[in-house]
Order: C-alpha cells, then structure tokens, then sequence
C-alpha cells in the first residue's frame, strides 16, 4: 500500500468518534525506529533482532538512557556499549527526529518550526518563550479531520496520526535547537533551569482521536528516567471528545484544557461541528468528572473571541452560569480569534473581550485574555497549516475552480 492511500479523507462535517486512523509505513530503509519507544519495548526489539535476553535487557537500558537522557542519535557515541556492536545496531535501527523543513522566528521570539515525517508528511510545532516559562505546542496528527470554522488547521485536506517517535521527536528536536541536553555528568533536571518547561497538546490535530500515540508519547516525556516533564507542566487539549475524556485523566493524568467556544447548542454546532455528538451537557458532565481535577488543578476552558458570534454579555453570564452549575474547578481561557485567509470570522473588539472577561471575572473565575502569539509567523492558535496546504489551495484558486 503507498502512503498515500493509507491517508484519510476528511469523511464529512461531523467526524466518527475514535476510529483507528492510519499510522506511518515502515521507514523506507527498514530500519525499526527506537525513539518513541519504552524501554521494553526497545528490549523486546533488540530480542527480536537477535540479542541474548540479557544483553538485550541490559542494552536496552543503556540505549534508553542515551536517547532520552542525553539526546544522542547515533549508536557510535554510546561509549558504554562495545564498538564492535555500534554498526550491527545502526543497520537494524534508526534514532531519528522529524526533518526540519523550515524554522522561523517571529519579531516577538515565537519559534515555528515546519517539520516532515519520513514518509513525507509536512506539521508544524512551536516554541512560546515567557519571561518565566517557555511551552512547546506539540502537534498530534498531520492535519485534522474535526473541521471547526475558525481553525486553519482544520481545513488540511489530509489527515495521518502522528506516530510516538513524532510527537516525542518533537520535544528532542525542541531540546536540541535550544541545546537543553545535560552535559555529561550531569543529572537529568526535568524543567529546572531550562527554556522548555511546559508542554501543551495544542498544535496540529485533535489528540484524543490519536488517543494511544498521545498517550505512549507523553508517558515518556514524563517519565522521571525518560525526558522528566512533570505532568503538571503538561497540558492536553481537547475540543471535546467525551468518550475519550475520564480514560485520558486515568492513564496519562495531564492537565486538561477543553475547547468550549461556545454556550448554546446552536451556535457550538456551528463552529465546533463535533458538538453536533457530544453536545455542551455531555461535555461539561465529562469535565466534572475528569479524574484529578481539584481546586489546585483547574481545567481550563478555552473560548475563541469572535465577533457577534459568541462575545455577548450574555454569552458570558451564561458561561458562569454552567460553569458553576457543574462545579467545575475552571479557569477561562479568552483568545483573541487569529485570523487566516478566507476564515469567516472576525475578532471580537478590545472592549468587548473585556467586559466579556470582566463579568467571567466578577463571578470568581480566572478569566485572562491570551496574548497572540507569532501572528506574523502565522505561529498563533488556529493558524497551523503547513505552507505546502496553502499553496496548493492558492493553486485552486488561481485556477479559477
Ligand atoms: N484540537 C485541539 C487542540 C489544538 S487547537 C483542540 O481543538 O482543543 C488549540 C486551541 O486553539 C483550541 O482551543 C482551538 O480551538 C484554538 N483555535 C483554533 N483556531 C483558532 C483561531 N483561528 N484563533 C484562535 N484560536 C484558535
Ligand atoms: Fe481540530 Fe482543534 Fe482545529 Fe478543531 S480547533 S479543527 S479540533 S485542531
């Protein structure tokens, strides 16, 4: 099968619910890639090439160790595992991140970076530096079949889960463009002194529709041996797929964000179709019953800011009105609508995210309004699609179609 028919089209407005979608191919040199994997999972396949169960063990964890805890990608400079043994391991396995095509900067230090899967599949990925802080915005899927109106991502045409070696890929390339490996000698400090301390699931695609990816990723990224992120440094977005929501806090246990928007049945169908399945009830339920959110750890509700759509003060009061009536420990999320070529929408005015926030803030809730980030870059929320997918629609429409 070519790559290209394991691809999936985008089936309609309203996607069903977390079907398996298609992964990568086998890489093309048939080496077996090890990033991404545990470490029993790196043992088993060293078993399989034909190691002694011992030795497989015990170079599994050496291996383990050099790919996570030190960023090295090439066998040869694993200097506690005998030479001879360096090219018998390079020709059956690969330790790889994804190609970088591009890396922008923006004017207010927002990196973006356009990557490609092995098998030619073009997302993006991107760095927020804070005065304290500094979150990568991983992607989750090449594209999204989810197709909210205000989402230039949700507009690509084609759509492949990214694999556990490209989401965790992502955080090593991060970690080597920032040159965040510890030096030999050194213990791994997990955020401590570093440029990236947080991660957020909110670039490209829809997370818990590439659920068991995400989660085999995010178990590595947080692992104390692996790259050490706590999971309270981590946070997953979601735009509500309730099946998938109480599973997510039980067996990876981040932070939650959902993507509201909206407060009536009508205007959520509109611009996030998925609510035509899971409607606000369901969601809200889901998000009351989310294991591990408390007081301390609040779900955060995002809410895009679109003009006369969803910014009115009663929007807001009643977006007080549910979050309170389901006891949520929430905070709110305002962001300011990043435009895109051709989108429908407009962002609300200055005054009107204000008082919207200010009458969310009266009732005792967090409400900040987020400040767009890399919009010149086209870095911000809702603006990922690779430049490849808007030339090609640029084509179309030249085209006159
Ligand atoms: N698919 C997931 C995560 C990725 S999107 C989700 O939808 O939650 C990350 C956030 O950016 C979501 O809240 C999303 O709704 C928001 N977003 C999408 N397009 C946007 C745009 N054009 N302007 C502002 N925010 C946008
Ligand atoms: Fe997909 Fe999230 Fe964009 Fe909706 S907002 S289309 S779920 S990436």
């Amino acid at each position: 099968m070519s790559a290209d028919t394991a691809l999936m089209p985008i089936p309609g407005t309203v996607d069903p619910v977390p079907v398996h979608r298609a992964g990568a191919p086998p890489r093309a040199d048939g080496r077996v890639e090890l990033v991404g994997k545990s470490k029993e999972a790196i043992r088993a396949a060293l078993a399989d090439a034909g190691l002694e169960p011992k030795q497989a063990k015990l170079r599994a964890k050496q291996i383990w160790h050099w790919i996570y805890n030190r960023g090295v990608s090439d066998f040869a400079a694993m200097t506690d595992i005998a030479k001879a043994q360096h090219g018998w391991l390079a020709e059956r396995f690969a330790i790889t991140r994804p190609d970088v095509v591009e890396a922008q900067v923006s004017n207010d230090g927002t990196r973006k970076w356009l990557l490609k899967t092995h098998d030619g599949h073009e997302f993006e990925m991107v760095f927020i530096p804070d005065a304290d802080r500094g979150t990568l915005c991983v992607s989750s899927q090449v594209g999204c079949t989810l197709n909210c109106r205000f989402c230039h991502t949700g507009t690509m045409a084609l759509v492949r889960n990214l694999e556990p070696a490209e989401i965790v890929g992502q955080v090593m390339l991060a970690r080597d463009a920032l040159g965040e490996w510890p030096k030999p000698g050194e213990e791994n400090h997990g955020a401590e002194g570093r440029m990236l301390t947080n991660i957020v699931m909110m670039g490209m695609g829809e997370p818990l529709y590439n659920f068991d990816n995400v989660r085999d990723a995010l178990k590595i990224v947080m692992d104390g041996d692996g790259l050490g992120l706590s999971k309270r440094r981590i946070t997953l977005s979601t735009s509500g797929v309730v099946p998938m929501m109480e599973k997510a806090g039980e067996e990876i246990g981040v932070n939650l964000a959902v993507s509201l928007h909206a407060v009536t049945k009508e205007v959520r169908d509109e611009i996030v179709p998925l609510n035509r399945k899971y409607g606000i009830e369901e969601l809200l339920s889901a998000c009351a019953a989310y294991p591990g959110a408390n007081n301390a750890r609040r779900i955060t509700f995002e809410y895009v800011m679109l003009k006369d759509k969803n910014d009115s003060d009663a929007d807001a009061r009643e977006l007080v009105r549910l979050i309170k009536a389901y006891k949520l420990p929430a905070k709110v999320n305002l962001i300011p609508f990043n435009p895109w070529p051709g989108a429908a929408y407009e962002c609300s005015t200055p005054e009107r995210i204000r008082a919207f926030s200010g009458i969310v803030f009266d009732a005792g809730i967090s409400a900040p309004v987020r400040t767009p980030r890399g919009r010149d870059i086209d870095a911000a929320c809702g603006q990922l699609k690779t430049a490849a997918e808007k030339k090609r629609r640029s084509e179309v429409l030249n085209a006159g179609e």
